[in-house]
């Protein structure tokens, strides 16, 4: 060896947006010149290409994520007492939209194969004052959502999709967020779909769910300065509309260059015999679903996890742990007094989980620095332990 080895970024942003410069440059021009910064045809026309690529019929733009999964929570009518099932292994937002409102979340625990909720721990879970589940599509993987949407149906629950991670996942080839009674998508830079700045976008399937959407991300105003309900301020910003109607074009060939990465890295560590229960545990792709690989999630078991990150940390390989503490151990969830002995498989993950670079520019060289620096560190400990 010669030299240090060169930085594998966990992300590069850069060089993601650098082939569609000239097309940003165009629309964003385009934008200063209308002078409409909110509300322009921009917003309007993403609005329509969200809702015609997720299937559904209505799609409201908001001003992130999380206030995705606050509306459509606000638009249930969601009071304190009330009961949301969800995740414990997931971002905050899928939480804070539930607590934000005075109800209480209920978590479930995962599936161990695909970090996915679990169908038979939200069956478990449901009690008269339960009023939603929000199954959270991790890592660009649908949840088994035709099961859970079942479940929902038979005891007149609603099902809001986190779908945030999920732009373009399918199960059974319908698309994330065209399930439940509204889908939650985030344009935060580092997701599939990501703007330059913060975004957001509900869909919705039901004309009456999306418009009441609409009238609580609009201060509850209709018309102007006649306000029927008490909404918030939740819009999407022209710039951003403009970006993402750019990249939306290029989303399915970005969703391409995702996959082929991440079905080379399981090659890559397969060929180099890393894989194996006390090793390395691939993730594992539903057969039902389109995974459309946000995140690539490995399992490091046996204790190893933390150690190996800071090795490859040392070496110039990014990696990233989503995620480390699960809801229920967070300091301002203390008040649920969660014990968490319900919950093995999200503490397993949260202790297990490592996610490697993944993203669509990212090189075959790059990869095989990942996969030879996780090498090496096994073969280090293995000296260690001699
Ligand atoms: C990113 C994310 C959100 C929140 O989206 P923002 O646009 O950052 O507010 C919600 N849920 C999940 C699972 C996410 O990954």
């Amino acid at each position: 060896m010669s030299g240090p080895a060169p930085r594998v970024p966990l992300l590069d942003v850069n060089r993601d947006n650098q082939p569609l410069r000239d097309e940003f440059v165009e629309a964003l021009t385009a934008v200063v010149d209308s002078g409409r910064f909110l509300f322009g045809p921009d917003v309007t026309e993403l609005e329509n290409e969200i809702a015609s690529y997720c299937q559904v019929e209505n799609a409201v733009g908001c001003a992130s994520g999380s206030d995705a999964l606050l509306l459509a929570l606000m638009a249930l009518d969601l009071q304190p007492g009330d009961e949301v099932i969800v995740p414990s292994f997931t971002f905050f937002a899928s939480v804070s939209c539930i607590t934000r409102l005075g109800a209480t979340p209920i978590f479930a625990d995962i599936c161990p194969d695909t970090f996915n909720i679990d169908p038979e721990c939200i069956a478990a879970a449901i009690t008269p004052n339960t009023k939603a589940i929000i199954p959270v599509h991790l890592f660009g993987q649908c949840a088994q959502i035709d099961r859970i949407c079942q479940i929902a149906n038979q005891h007149d629950i609603a099902v809001i999709e986190d779908a945030a991670q999920a732009i373009g996942a399918a199960y059974h080839s319908r698309p994330a967020g065209s399930w439940g009674a509204a889908g939650c998508f985030s344009f935060y830079p580092t997701k599939n779909l990501g703007a330059m700045g913060d975004a957001g976008m509900l869909t919705s399937r039901d004309a009456a769910m999306a418009d009441r959407m609409r009238l609580i991300a609009g201060h509850g105003m209709r018309p102007r300065y006649y306000h029927q309900v008490v909404g918030i301020n939740s819009r999407i910003d022209t710039f951003q509309a403009a970006v993402l109607r750019v990249k939306l074009r290029h989303l399915d060939d970005a969703i391409t260059a995702r996959t082929t990465i991440a079905n080379r890295y399981m090659n890559l560590l397969e060929e180099a015999g890393l894989v194996g229960p006390d090793q390395i545990v691939l993730p594992t792709q539903d057969p039902n679903a389109f995974h459309v690989w946000n995140q690539f999630g490995i399992r490091i078991g046996e204790g190893r996890r933390d150690a190996m990150r800071e090795f490859m940390g040392e070496r110039g390989v990014g990696s990233e742990i989503y995620y480390p503490v699960p809801m229920h151990k967070q300091q301002c969830y203390e008040y649920l007094k969660i014990d968490g002995s319900t919950l093995p498989e999200t503490e397993r993950a949260s202790q297990e989980i490592l996610n490697l670079p993944i993203f669509p520019t990212l090189t075959e060289t790059e990869q095989r620095q990942v996969v030879d620096t996780i090498s090496s560190y096994y073969q280090s400990g293995a000296r260690v332990a001699a």
